[in-house]
């Protein structure tokens, strides 16, 4: 999109090359990897170091965003608007995604005549449930590198012995329950976002309410919060060596089993089915939303969103791309902190449209090609389970996967059949993952719009602190541009560390 394309008061995009870059990185890794699989499959490390790093800014980032976004509120009780838009916002979303997979699989019909009987057969045969879930465990195990009884652990569904027909309650009831932890740091370990964001949230609207006994440390959060978010800058500069390594060495291990055109091949209706939809849902659905509350040109804001997009592509992970996202959000798209700071990280954890629309689209998808019969109720029954499954799922390679088991059983689908999709879902998890953090950042840019004027009024115990540190400082050790930037703090002497992000809307060069 030209730059031309932006109208007055749009941030204008980048002046870099790095989305360009990553861009030529992929169709680069794509091509080595189809020529020299096994070359490519072995650049495997450079991939895992790239993802590694992005990885361990997450829980960090995620704590000090969220917090940091509280404390710019002053006040907790300011969430009460945006949080409710926020909610809403994911759910309408996801329910539209849902639809316009239903309608596509409908329509298009991927299972009907294309899948044959054998391969039916041979995708299932001797897969009892307990045999699904190790092929599943298995899968998620290969793609996200955590072992299979780590994988047990974290997602109960899979373990052994875990229950083959939950019923709506019981999914409710472990939504609910995910929110929270006994074991806050156990919880950071194994990446759970949602209790972290939970106790993020009200540590720091009780912190709104202590008044200057704790400037310190909100001035401490405050400060953590800029300088991951330059660590992430810094990442960034290597990022298209990195997604090259990742995307040829997993594309490269596709090809070099010898299995992964035929695959294509006889799934092709099935993929064409999801990535259309996705496809209308990125560049059609969420562009309208975004349009009719901003105003914007919802195309210049998918190229401003572009290196988060080509990351979570090659990652498969919204969680690992979380970093980038927020970045791009505030530094290219203009969308102000305040924002991002919540929506980025709830709606990576629980706004997941593509992998809603996916997981609509395979469960018909299977029960088209095994002859299962579906009724409306039982098509309504897929689209309330695939929007719970969806929000349920992590944002970590192949979690849909797992929650389409929670589908298939709604509906009473033997699971065995999940074979017919486990070839391809390493692919369509890409572009599933790459709509789910597009629908995350146009969250941000709707929900900017509706946080009270006064949120950008300084916050006193930052103000305070802020001031405070600047002229106790010696020689400004601190600067006013470390600290929150929606604090209205007074000119200071030029500070030694400056963490000199560049403010939402400017652009990075
Ligand atoms: N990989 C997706 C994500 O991180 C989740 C999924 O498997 O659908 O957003």
């Amino acid at each position: 999109m030209p730059p031309s394309a932006s109208t007055p008061g749009e941030p204008s995009p980048p002046k870099s090359h790095l989305t360009l870059w990553i861009l030529l990185s992929i169709v680069a890794a794509i091509v080595v990897a189809l020529l020299f699989p096994h070359f490519a499959s072995r650049l495997s490390l450079g991939g895992e170091v790239f993802l590694s790093l992005l990885k361990m800014m997450v829980v960090p980032l995620v704590v000090s965003s969220v917090m940091s976004g509280i404390l710019g509120l002053g006040d907790v009780r300011k969430l009460g608007i945006p949080g409710g838009v926020a909610v809403l916002y994911y759910m309408t979303t996801t329910v539209l995604a849902v639809v316009i997979g239903l309608a596509a699989v409908n329509l298009i019909q991927p299972g009907v005549g294309t899948v044959s009987s054998e391969t039916v057969e041979s995708r299932s045969s001797g897969m009892g449930a307990p045999a699904v879930r190790q092929a599943v465990r298995e899968s998620l195990a290969r793609e996200s590198g955590v072992t299979e009884k780590d994988i047990s652990r974290a997602l109960p569904q899979l373990a052994p012995t875990a229950q083959d027909k939950p019923d709506m309650g019981t999914i409710l009831h472990n939504l609910v329950l995910m929110l929270f932890t006994d074991n806050l740091f156990k919880s950071a370990v194994e990446t759970q976002l949602l209790p972290l964001i939970v106790f993020s949230i009200i540590f720091a609207g009780m912190l709104t309410t202590l008044g200057s006994r704790v400037d310190s440390i909100t001035l401490m959060i405050d400060q953590i919060n800029h300088a991951l978010m330059n660590f992430v800058l810094l990442l960034m500069k290597v990022a298209p060596l990195g997604i090259f390594c990742l995307v040829a060495a997993r594309f490269g291990a596709a090809q070099a089993s010898g299995e992964f055109l035929d695959e294509l091949r006889q799934t092709g209706w099935y993929v064409a089915t999801v990535v259309g939809g996705l496809g209308v849902h990125m560049f059609i659905s969420l562009p309208l939303i975004y349009w009719i509350f901003t105003r914007r040109n919802p195309y210049l804001f998918i190229y401003h969103m572009g290196q988060a997009l080509l990351t979570a592509f090659s990652t498969a992970s919204s969680s690992a791309t979380l970093p980038v996202t927020m970045e791009c959000a505030q530094a290219n798209a203009g969308v102000s902190e305040r924002s991002t700071e919540f929506v980025l990280p709830l709606g990576a954890t629980i706004n997941m449209d593509g992998t809603a629309l996916y997981e609509a689209v395979a469960a018909i998808f299977i029960a088209q090609a095994i002859g299962f019969p579906l009724d409306l109720t039982a098509q309504l029954t897929i689209a309330v389970t695939a929007t719970l499954a969806a929000i349920g799922a992590a944002g970590i390679p192949e979690a849909g996967l797992v929650t389409m088991l929670i589908v298939l059983n709604a509906v009473g689908l033997p699971l065995e059949y999940i074979g017919l999709i486990l070839s391809v879902d390493w692919l369509l998890d890409r572009f599933r993952t790459t709509v789910n953090v597009f629908g995350d950042a146009v969250g941000a840019a709707v929900v900017d719009r509706t946080f009270p004027v006064t949120a950008d009024q300084p916050v006193p115990a930052l103000a305070t602190a802020a001031a405070g540190t600047a002229a106790t400082s010696s020689a400004g050790t601190v600067s006013p541009g470390s600290v929150n930037s929606r604090t209205a703090v007074p000119p200071a002497p030029p500070a030694a560390v400056d963490p000199a992000r560049p403010a939402a809307g400017d652009t990075k060069s």
